[in-house]
């Protein structure tokens, strides 16, 4: 696919995910005195420049512009707009908060019921990956943005990264939705409203999204539960390419499985391969070698395009997926 109709399909996908919503919520409005609807929520500026930084985004990977000047500011702005900003004393940014944050969105939903912005932050975590792999996690969400940020500085300070083995962090973040599964089925973890019990979110206690949040905490417990999954997410992300993602993040596992059927993706282009290894040893994530051998599930990709620049023979590249595309033989 040449460049020009790389960047007229991700317009038109940009311009179809931004334009129906929008013109549907105008029609609508936002109507006082009832409960804000879908559409109500989606337009506002949290979400719509959520999904306006994943379709650039897009276009910057399929017009292969993602260099690293550019990644740099747009990994930071995702981290100042859904992270910090909501903490800055002005009301331009307080409808920025990561409120729900991507994990509470999933796991308090299934704990107290879907409200309207649990359901719109799923919705566009999970159409932004639909879309190319990852879209929400490797480049909107702040706790991504941020391991993304330190893993680039790791490699420029020159500190070596350990690799994942996919199959035993994979292990690790089904054992955290077991137990979370466990702990609320059996609400061994709970507190007291109106003399009813409630469950809590085991995830409470390892949301890295938590550390975003500046206030006042009850107690020196309180606040190192609140803290301390975002600072230890901080030091292992120098040695560990995006620890929280592949250990712990529910949302990483459910876009790990929606990933798979996404649009665009990392593709072969064979046959150039020479089975040099380069982006096997380069590229920071456990993808590549599924991606080599075509395989039908891929370890979770992150689309940060660094097995593509580092290929030399040019095999890899962010391009539409084929379903039909066939193993290579050995
Ligand atoms: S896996 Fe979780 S923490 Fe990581 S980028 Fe995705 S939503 Fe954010
Ligand atoms: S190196 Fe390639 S396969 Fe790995 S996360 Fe980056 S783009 Fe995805």
């Amino acid at each position: 696919m040449n460049i020009s109709k790389r960047i007229g399909f991700a317009a038109a996908a940009g311009f179809g995910a931004l334009a129906m919503p929008l013109a549907l919520a105008a029609q609508q409005g936002g109507g006082r005195g009832r409960p804000a609807t879908f559409l109500d929520v989606l337009q506002r500026p949290k979400f719509v420049t959520m999904l306006v930084i994943g379709f650039v985004v897009l276009a910057l990977l399929l017009t292969k512009k993602m260099k690293n000047g550019v990644k740099v500011p747009v990994l930071l702005l995702s981290t100042f707009l859904y992270g910090v900003a909501a903490n800055l004393p002005t009301k331009i940014f307080a409808g920025f908060s990561m409120h729900p944050s991507p994990i509470c969105s999933a796991a308090k939903a299934v704990l107290y019921g879907f409200r309207t912005p649990m359901i719109v932050t799923l919705a566009v975590i999970l159409f932004l990956t639909l879309v190319g792999p990852k879209l929400f996690c490797g480049w909107v969400c702040p706790v991504g943005a941020v391991q993304e940020l330190i893993a680039m500085l790791a490699d420029k300070l020159g500190i070596r990264r350990r690799k994942w083995n996919f199959r035993t962090t994979n292990a690790v973040r089904v054992g955290f939705l077991l137990l979370f599964i466990f702990l609320s089925g059996t609400a061994v973890l709970h507190t007291v409203q109106n003399e009813k019990v409630v469950a809590v979110s085991s995830y409470d206690y390892v949301n890295a999204f938590h550390g975003y949040e500046i206030r006042a905490q009850a107690t020196p417990f309180d606040t190192v539960v609140h803290f301390l999954p975002f600072v230890l997410t901080l030091a292992f992300a120098f040695k560990f390419y995006r620890p929280f993602c592949y250990l712990v993040c529910p949302i990483g596992l459910l876009t790990n499985l929606v990933e798979q059927f996404g649009l665009f993706r990392i593709v072969r282009k064979q046959p150039v391969c020479t089975d040099c290894g380069v982006c096997r040893e380069k590229s920071p994530c456990p993808a590549i070698p599924e991606i080599l051998k075509s395989a039908a599930f891929r370890p979770d990709c992150f689309s940060c395009t660094v097995c593509v620049k580092e290929c030399p023979s040019g095999e890899l590249e962010f391009g539409v997926r084929d379903p039909r595309a066939r193993k290579p033989k050995a």
